[in-house]
């Protein structure tokens, strides 16, 4: 089964190895979740790399932002990043991503049309689409948006989970909704609309209720979030409400499951391991509510703690028999694996 996955780190993690460019950590091999040939043996087509930049050091860790209650846990959320510093880590991982296409062989590409990722699954070369996760590298007054663009950016996601000066994202909570501050700011209304007019992918992944709300009223393209789960079934921040769903569904949009072992399962704290059979049972959850059409993988491979027993890009045809053991035909299982988010990276490019 050929799988397009929503999610992964890998960039923001070369980056911060003593060899920023070290394309052998995809290429050759990686202790990590996540290397070319893994994925490829696993049947990965294609997927978003996600241009993702750190806090600075001096933000304190998530472990030492944790506020702990009876009930669960919450995670305050990082301040906003300098601009300078987050355009120079986005260069950066933009770098790499390019090094990584100019010493596969021809066998990895930036796909940045619908032609160009046709050719990819036509010719089985792995497909990358490039992602912005969090507008911090974008000028306010969008002035360089364009100019990411022109690097090849086709998605982006408007906040990652701290304030930018386009909206707010969500703090990680348990128990707690989505609901948790103010929306897009007027910047951030400008953004949606010009992504809008360029093609860009908008990714709701990381932000607020009210900016969820904002870009669904404004955007005219499908509603997506690449990584996230049910919040019926695990009531964080992160994940989607019934009504979110419902209105990505209305989109002919698709939410992406992340892999991420706290958003798949509840729990009063933080814990290290979920069982793989979590991922399948957001995965029922979604198509029964919304359609088989609108759910798909968004691992966050290297960015993430995952299921042990998924283990890391490998444990993909586990998914995909467990897909099967859960009543999926052969034809909604490609939909899940690649065929949604195919449709929705198109219909998001016109
Ligand atoms: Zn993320």
């Amino acid at each position: 089964m050929r799988i397009f996955d929503g999610h992964n780190d890998i960039l923001n993690k070369i980056t911060k190895m003593p060899d920023p460019l070290n394309t052998k950590a995809f290429l050759v091999s990686d202790p990590g979740h996540l290397d070319f040939p893994r994925a490829l043996q696993a049947g990965v087509m294609g997927g978003f790399f996600s241009v993702y930049t750190s806090n600075p050091s001096s933000v304190p860790s998530a472990e030492d932002r944790m506020v702990l209650s009876d009930d669960g846990y919450r995670i305050t959320l990082a301040p906003e990043l300098d601009y300078d510093y987050a355009h120079q880590s986005a260069l950066q991982m933009i770098d790499l991503l390019f090094k990584i296409q100019d010493d596969s062989l021809g066998q990895f590409q930036v796909v940045t049309n619908s032609s160009e990722l046709d050719h990819c699954i036509e010719n089985n070369i792995m497909a990358a689409v490039l992602h912005l996760e969090g507008a911090e590298p974008i000028q306010p007054d969008l002035e360089n948006l364009e100019f990411f663009y022109e690097k090849g950016m086709r998605s982006l996601g408007i906040t990652w989970s701290r304030p930018n000066k386009f909206g707010h994202g969500v703090p990680f909570a348990y128990p707690s909704g989505p609901d948790t501050g103010p929306g897009l700011t007027d910047a951030g209304k400008e953004l949606v609309k010009r992504c809008n007019g360029l093609g860009v992918m908008i990714d709701l992944a990381h932000l607020n209720e009210k900016g969820f709300w904002e870009v669904a009223e404004l955007s005219s393209q499908p509603l997506v979030s690449t990584h996230t789960a049910a919040y019926s079934l695990v009531p964080k921040t992160r994940n989607l409400t019934d009504e979110q769903l419902k209105a990505i569904g209305d989109s002919d949009g698709v939410a992406g499951i992340i892999f991420s072992v706290n958003d798949l399962d509840g729990g009063k704290r933080p814990k290290d391991n979920a069982p793989i059979g979590k991922i399948i049972d957001h995965i029922s959850y979604i198509a029964d509510l919304i359609g088989v059409d609108h759910v798909a993988f968004g691992s966050d491979f290297d960015g993430t703690k995952i299921p042990a027993e998924l283990g890391d890009v490998s444990g993909y045809p586990k998914l995909v028999a467990l897909l099967d053991g859960a009543g999926f035909s052969k034809k909604e299982q490609e939909k899940i694996c690649h065929q949604n988010w195919i449709r929705v990276l198109k219909a998001s490019w016109k």
